[in-house]
C-alpha cells in the first residue's frame, strides 16, 4: 500500500531525488570543517570558526535594535554573539556559565570579535572525522535530513563501475578514480583534504564524476542519432519525368540576383547530399545574422519539391514568417511552385482554403508560424521540414512537425497514388516502411564549439562562416543615456542621407504595459525631436500589443521607405531584412543579453551603406554598470563576429541560454563545465562510440544511471 509522502520527502522529489542513485549523485556544494576546534586568538577577519567557549554575559538590549547579546570566552579571547531573532529557550541555553560549541563567521578584529547568528550546541561530544557536506537544497528540506537521505542512498545504490575497467585500452584512456570511491569521498572527504581542489572541482574524484556525466551525455546523443539513422526517409531525387531538364534548384540559382558565396555553396552541397539519402536528415545550419540562410532554405525546398514532395518552413514569429513568405514567393512562384501560408491570426475562410491546398498537395511549399504544426493541418506528402531560429521552438513543437509525416512509402510521388495517411504512428503499410521527414534547423545564434560537441552532438552541423560580399562592418558605440541628444543628431544625419533607422526599446520583464508606455514615450519624443517643416520625418511604432494586421502594415511601410524611423520593442529581433536601414539604436542596452544584442545589431549593415549600432545604456541610480552588463557591452564593441560573441556569452551566462527549449528536455550538465572541462569532453566523445559498440550493456546501464527517463527528449 502506498503511503503518503512526508513533507521533506516531497521536497526530495522536487529536487529530482527519487532513486537511490539520484541521492548518491546529489553532490555537495561546499563543505564545512567541523573536525577541529579553533582558538579565537588565531582567528582571521571573516573566517568561519568552530570554538568551544564559556558564556560570561547574556543580555537583551533594546537599542539600536532589539537583540540578544551573549559574550563568550574560550580562554584565548572573548567574542560577542549577536542574535536579532531569538527564543526564550535560547536565553536559557546561553545562560552565564554554559559551555558551548559555537560555529560562525568572526568579524570585528581588534575592536573585539563578534559572530552574527552563529550555530551552537553544548560543548564536548565527539568531533566528526570527515568534512561536513553542504548540499544544494530547497525550502522545507533541512541539511541534516538531506545528509542522512544522501548517505542512505549512497549506501544502497548500485555503484558498480560502468567503465569497462577490465579493458586495457580503457585503462589507458581512464586512469582516474572509480565511481564508488569518488562518490564516497565527495560525500565525506577526510578533514585534511585540500578544500580548494574540492570546491573548484579539480579534485580527481570530481574528475570522475564529470567524466561519467559527459560520457552519459555523449552516449545518449549517439544512441538517439543511431536510432534516427535506422529510420527511413524519402530519397529526394528529381522525379523521373524531370530527368534531362534543368532542376528547380538550378533554375532558382540562375534567377537569383546574386551568386552564392563559397560557404553557401558548400552548405548547399551538404544539405543536397543529405536529402538524397534514405535516412532522415537532422541538420543544424548555423550562420551569423545576414549570412544568407534563407536562400539555402529555398534551395532545399526546391530540391524537395522537384522530387514531388511537400516542404514546410516554420518561423517563430509572424513577422519573420511573413518575410520568408514574401521572399520565397518572389523566388519560387516564378518557377511554378504554389505556396500556402498559415498563421494563427488568419481568417477562417482563408485558412480553410490554405488547408485544402496543403491536403491536396497543390501547395508544395507551406510557410508559417506554429500554426503549421496544428492538428488540423494535413499534408499530402511532407518530406522536408525547415525550422528557422530553431532555439525559439520547443522540443514538443519539433516533434509535432516530425510527426506531421505519418506517411508510408506508398505515398511516394513516384507511385502516383494518393497519399495514405497512417493514423497510428506505428501502423505500417505492408508495401512500405514508415517514412520520416528530413529536418533542417536554422539558427543565427552560433553555437560555440564545446556546446556543439556536447548538447548538439546528435546533430550534423553546417556552418556559414562567410558573409555575402559588399557588407560594410557595423561600427558599435556605447553611449550613456545622458547623451541622447547627440544620438538624435546622428539619426537626423542618417535620414538626411536617405537612410532609415531602428530604435529598439527594451522588454521590461513582466510588464508589457510598462514596455508599451516606454516605447510610446520614445515614439513621441523622437517624433517631436525630428520634426522638420522642410523634409518631414515619419516615425513608426511597432509593439507586441498591436494586431498582426497593424504590425504587418507598419513593417511594410518601413520596408517601402515610407517610415524613416521605426521605434519598436524587441519584435524585430529576428530575421527582419531592410537593407536601407543603416543605424540601430538600442535603448537600455544593459538589459539585453549578448546574443540578443548581436541579433538586433544584425538588422543593420545589410546594404552597402556604412552602418552603426548605438548601445544606449543607463546606470540608473547606481554609479556604474554591473559587472556582467559591462562585460556584455564591451564584447559588443570589441567584436562583430557572432562566434566570438557566442563564446563570450557562454562564458558569461553558461549554456542554458543557448539551448533554449532543448534544456528542458536534455538534462543540463550539473558537474562538468564546458568552459574548463574540454579535455574530458574530448575524452567522452572518443569513448562513447567505443562503449556503445563494444560494451552495449554497460552503456545502457550508464545512460540509465545518469539520465533515467530523460534521454527520450533528445530524439526531437
Ligand atoms: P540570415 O542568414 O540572417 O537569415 P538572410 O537569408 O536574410 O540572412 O540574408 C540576408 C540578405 O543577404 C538578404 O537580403 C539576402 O537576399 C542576401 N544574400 C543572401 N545571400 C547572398 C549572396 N550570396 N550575395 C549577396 N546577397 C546575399
Ligand atoms: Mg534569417
Amino acid at each position: 500500500m502506498a503511503t503518503a509522502l512526508s513533507y521533506p520527502q516531497k521536497a526530495l522529489h522536487k529536487l529530482g531525488l527519487v532513486r537511490d542513485i539520484d541521492l548518491a549523485l546529489h553532490l555537495p556544494l561546499r563543505y564545512e570543517d567541523e573536525t577541529r576546534i579553533s582558538h579565537l586568538r588565531d582567528a582571521r577577519e571573516g573566517e568561519l570558526l568552530q570554538i568551544e567557549a564559556t558564556v560570561t554575559a547574556c543580555q537583551v538590549i533594546a537599542r539600536p535594535r532589539r537583540q540578544l547579546l551573549v559574550t563568550v570566552d574560550d580562554g584565548s579571547d572573548a567574542c560577542v554573539l549577536r542574535f536579532f531573532t531569538y527564543y526564550p529557550s535560547m536565553q536559557k541555553a546561553l545562560a552565564v556559565g554554559a559551555r558551548l560549541r559555537i560555529r560562525g563567521e568572526v568579524r570585528g578584529g581588534r575592536a573585539g570579535w563578534t559572530m552574527m547568528h552563529p550555530t551552537f550546541k553544548a560543548a564536548g561530544g565527539e568531533l566528526p572525522k570527515a568534512l561536513t557536506p553542504v548540499y544544494p537544497t530547497v525550502a522545507g528540506l533541512p541539511q541534516a535530513y538531506l545528509r542522512k537521505a544522501v548517505l542512505g542512498g549512497l549506501a544502497r545504490a548500485d555503484l558498480s563501475d560502468t567503465f569497462p575497467t577490465g579493458d586495457t585500452a580503457w585503462k589507458v584512456a581512464w586512469s582516474g578514480w572509480g565511481l564508488r570511491d569518488a562518490l564516497s569521498f565527495l560525500h565525506q572527504p577526510a578533514s585534511d583534504e585540500a578544500l580548494a581542489a574540492l570546491e573548484d572541482r579539480s579534485h580527481p574524484a570530481w574528475q570522475r564524476l564529470k567524466a561519467e556525466e559527459l560520457l552519459a551525455q555523449q552516449l545518449s546523443q549517439l544512441q538517439a542519432k543511431r536510432g534516427r539513422d535506422a529510420l527511413q526517409a524519402p530519397r529526394l531525387q528529381p522525379s523521373p519525368c524531370a530527368a534531362g531538364e534543368v532542376g528547380l534548384a538550378e533554375k532558382l540559382l540562375a534567377a537569383l540576383p546574386f551568386a552564392l558565396t563559397a560557404a553557401q555553396r558548400r552548405v548547399n552541397t551538404e544539405i543536397a547530399h543529405d536529402l538524397t539519402r534514405a535516412v532522415p536528415m537532422h541538420r543544424l545550419l548555423q550562420g551569423d545574422v545576414g549570412s544568407g540562410k534563407t536562400v539555402l532554405a529555398a534551395l532545399a525546398a526546391a530540391l524537395c519539391i522537384d522530387a514531388g514532395w511537400q516542404c514546410a518552413l516554420m518561423a517563430p514569429t509572424e513577422i519573420l514568417a511573413q518575410q520568408h513568405f514574401s521572399k520565397l514567393i518572389a523566388w519560387l512562384e516564378p518557377l511554378g511552385i504554389r505556396t500556402a501560408w498559415l498563421t494563427g491570426s488568419q481568417k477562417t475562410k482563408e485558412r480553410r482554403a490554405m488547408l485544402a491546398l496543403i491536403a491536396s498537395g497543390e501547395a508544395a511549399l507551406v510557410v508559417g508560424t506554429h500554426a503549421v504544426i496544428q492538428d488540423k493541418v494535413q499534408f499530402r506528402n511532407l518530406a522536408l521540414a525547415i525550422i528557422d531560429e530553431q532555439h525559439r521552438f520547443g522540443v514538443a513543437q519539433r516533434l509535432a512537425l516530425r510527426n506531421k509525416m505519418n506517411l508510408t512509402s506508398e505515398s511516394s510521388p513516384g507511385g502516383g497514388r494518393v497519399a495514405k495517411v497512417a493514423n497510428d504512428k506505428h501502423e505500417q503499410d505492408e508495401a512500405g516502411a514508415q517514412l520520416h521527414p528530413h529536418l533542417l534547423m536554422m539558427t543565427a545564434t552560433p553555437i560555440p564549439r564545446t556546446l556543439a560537441m556536447s548538447y548538439y552532438a546528435d546533430l550534423e552541423v553546417s556552418t556559414l562562416d562567410e558573409l555575402p560580399p559588399g557588407r560594410t562592418p557595423i561600427i558599435t558605440k556605447l553611449v550613456h543615456d545622458r547623451r541622447r541628444d547627440q544620438v538624435i543628431e546622428r539619426i537626423r544625419a542618417q535620414i538626411t542621407q536617405g537612410r532609415q533607422v531602428y530604435w529598439v526599446c527594451p522588454l521590461i520583464e513582466e510588464s508589457e504595459s510598462l514596455d508599451l508606455a516606454n516605447a510610446t514615450q520614445t515614439h513621441l519624443e523622437l517624433s517631436a525631436a525630428l520634426r522638420d517643416p522642410v523634409a518631414p520625418v515619419t516615425v513608426g511604432l511597432l509593439h507586441s500589443r498591436m494586431s498582426t494586421g497593424e504590425k504587418r502594415a507598419v513593417m511594410s511601410q518601413f520596408t517601402a521607405g515610407q517610415l524613416q524611423v521605426l521605434v519598436s520593442t524587441t519584435v524585430i529581433e529576428v530575421g527582419v531584412d531592410v537593407p536601407n536601414a543603416s543605424l540601430m539604436i538600442v535603448e537600455h542596452a544593459e538589459r539585453f543579453g549578448l546574443s540578443q544584442l548581436h541579433q538586433l545589431r544584425g538588422r543593420v549593415g545589410r546594404g552597402a551603406a556604412a552602418s552603426a549600432c548605438v548601445l544606449l545604456y543607463s546606470t540608473g541610480d547606481a554609479p556604474r554598470l554591473a559587472e556582467t552588463a559591462r562585460e556584455r557591452l564591451k564584447a559588443m564593441v570589441d567584436t562583430g563576429d557572432g562566434f566570438e560573441i557566442a563564446r563570450r556569452d557562454l562564458e558569461i551566462r553558461g549554456p542554458g541560454e543557448f539551448l533554449g527549449a532543448r534544456q528542458s528536455g536534455a538534462a543540463l550538465l550539473r558537474f562538468a563545465d564546458l568552459n574548463t572541462d574540454t579535455a574530458l569532453l574530448e575524452w567522452a566523445r572518443i569513448m562513447a562510440p567505443k562503449m556503445l559498440d563494444q560494451y552495449p550493456e554497460l552503456a545502457r546501464r550508464h545512460i540509465d544511471r545518469w539520465l533515467g527517463g530523460k534521454a527520450e527528449y533528445l530524439k526531437a
